[in-house]
């Protein structure tokens, strides 16, 4: 990969607001730096939206939403499929993007363009099967006709740390169910949602569908979005502090809301477990996205009588994960995103040591340039620990143990969030009695990655409200309206 080719990808990113169908400059001409969290250098300034631009950006999603809804659903169909294809011809460029702006390794850059497209794929197929129903009221008097019909105008606040797949969850429902969309992505990492827009309307979005603001002020952007009348939908994913605010002040227009929050993933393995599954899955279920998933596994949970073993081949692993910016060949754990996510894994590690928890591997920040902490496992992490009750977000792999069934459930629950679980064993009642027990939206059994387009991805507590991705995923985007015509 050479510094010509970044340079060249970097300059085709449109650094602009995407506001019915134009690219324009914020109000003001203000702009920001996008940063390349493994070097800290500034790769591109984009537009800083203010307020005004983004009520401007409702507006056009406001005017083209009646044409929009009245599109053939083929159509929509068609041009979510066109947007999939476009996003495979260019999958490199998107690829190296995301590890520019947002520092994940090259390989699993990659799978996120396969991942994030396919919702596209996905929702060109579910455009055309938005079904209802017909009958006869039991007193047979009354014909009822349920049909689905557009939410309408919607507005999306994405995280940084899927820059694609984020935008493409909520976008490709949205659009094949017949909504518009003003879309707000990080201010981290928003130049994949700008390359991405340009693929939209190469596909042939029309104008006004799809609006694109970009800003360092989110909340003074947003807030405007969130109490016009004329929204009808607010889809967020992100953390849940600032999910909950976002739906205090939904609440005010009594808006639909999908609110796709943070996780704190129990890792379960048991004594009957596959070990050699168990060792991969944990490997992928911690450090996939340098350990800066929802998804990511939090607290691993083993059975005292596997826990040794368990420990000492996954530090054998991780002791050997090549550290460096996303770009190098064979590089595993990239940068994380910024100081503050360095400074956290630093104290939650401390605070483990304090309690009497051992640092098996790593345990240290590296120094710059770039925001690199060492891949890292923590063992015998006692009750009480933060590492335990708090998001990660980073390469750090926390071990506690546990004696029998219903402690492991216990623990595994104790927690306020509830998006995923991974559970480990060969016995196959104890899966089914897992499924039942674990108070979780999603659920790995003998697997460390759960995500797939098809899959309804969400979670229970409070990681959130509402589902992304398969049969679910379009009526986040649908209201059901029911019709009687009396009998004569
Ligand atoms: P974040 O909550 O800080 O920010 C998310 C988005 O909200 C960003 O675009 C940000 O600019 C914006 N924002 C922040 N404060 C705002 C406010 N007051 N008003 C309006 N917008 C505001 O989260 P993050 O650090 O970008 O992402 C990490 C979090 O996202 C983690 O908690 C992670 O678990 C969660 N996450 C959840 C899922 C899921 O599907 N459940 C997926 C990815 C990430």
């Amino acid at each position: 990969m050479t510094a010509a080719n970044e340079a060249n990808l970097l300059e085709r990113v449109p650094a602009r607001l995407f506001i019915d169908g134009e690219w324009t400059d914020a109000a003001g001409g203000r702009t920001f730096a996008v940063r390349d969290p493994a070097t800290g250098q500034v790769i591109r300034e984009i537009a800083d939206a203010s307020p005004e631009d983004g009520i401007r950006a409702l507006d056009a999603a406001v005017a083209a939403q009646d044409a929009w809804a009245a599109t053939a659903p083929r159509t929509r169909s068609e041009i979510l499929r066109r947007a999939f294809d476009l996003v495979q011809e260019h999958k490199e460029d998107l690829a190296l993007l995301m590890t520019l702006e947002m520092g994940k390794p090259l390989a699993e850059a990659r799978g996120e363009v396969g991942y994030g497209g396919e919702f596209l794929r996905w929702f060109s197929e579910e455009a055309v099967r938005i079904a209802g129903r017909y009958g006869l009221n039991p007193e047979g008097t009354g014909r009822m006709i349920v049909s689905q019909r557009p939410v309408g105008p919607s507005f999306f606040i994405t995280p940084w740390n899927f820059p694609l797949a984020m935008a493409t969850r909520k976008i490709a429902p949205a659009l094949a169910a017949g909504c518009t969309v003003v879309i707000k992505p990080p201010e981290l990492t928003p130049l994949t949602t700008l390359f991405f827009t340009q693929l939209l309307v190469e596909a042939g979005v029309p104008a006004g569908v799809v609006n694109v603001v970009t800003t360092t002020t989110s909340a003074d952007v947003s807030g405007p979005i969130i109490a016009d009348p004329r929204l009808r939908k607010l889809s967020f994913t992100g953390s849940t502090p600032v999910g909950r605010k976002l739906i205090a002040q939904a609440a005010e227009g009594v808006l639909r809301v999908s609110m796709e929050l943070g996780g704190n993933a129990p890792f379960v393995v048991f004594d009957d477990a596959d070990l050699d599954k168990a060792v991969d899955g944990a490997i992928l279920a911690k450090f996939r996205n340098i350990g800066q998933a929802c998804t990511a596994a939090n607290r691993f949970i083993v059975h005292a009588a596997v826990a040794e073993e368990f420990t000492r081949r996954v530090t054998e692993r991780v002791t050997a994960m090549p550290v460096g910016r996303g770009t190098e060949d064979g590089v595993q754990i990239g940068p994380l995103i910024d100081d503050k996510a360095v400074a956290k894994a630093t104290e939650l590690v401390a605070d483990a040591v304090s309690r009497g928890a051992r640092v098996l591997t790593g345990g240290n920040s590296i120094d710059g340039p770039g925001t690199f902490y060492q891949p890292t496992v923590v063992a015998g992490v006692p009750a009480g620990s933060a590492i335990l009750s708090e998001e990660i977000f980073g390469p750090v792999l926390a071990i506690a143990t546990f004696t029998d069934e219903d402690e492991a459930v216990r623990l595994a629950n104790d927690t306020e969030y509830g998006l995923v679980s991974y559970v480990f064993t060969q016995d196959l009642a104890r899966g089914h009695r897992m499924i039942d027990r674990l108070e979780t939206g999603m659920m790995g059994l003998n697997v460390g990655v759960v995500s797939n387009a098809a899959a309804p991805f969400g979670g229970v507590k409070q990681s959130g409200v509402g589902r992304e991705g398969g049969l679910e995923g379009i009526h986040e985007y649908l209201s059901t309206k029911y019709t009687l015509i009396p009998v004569d």
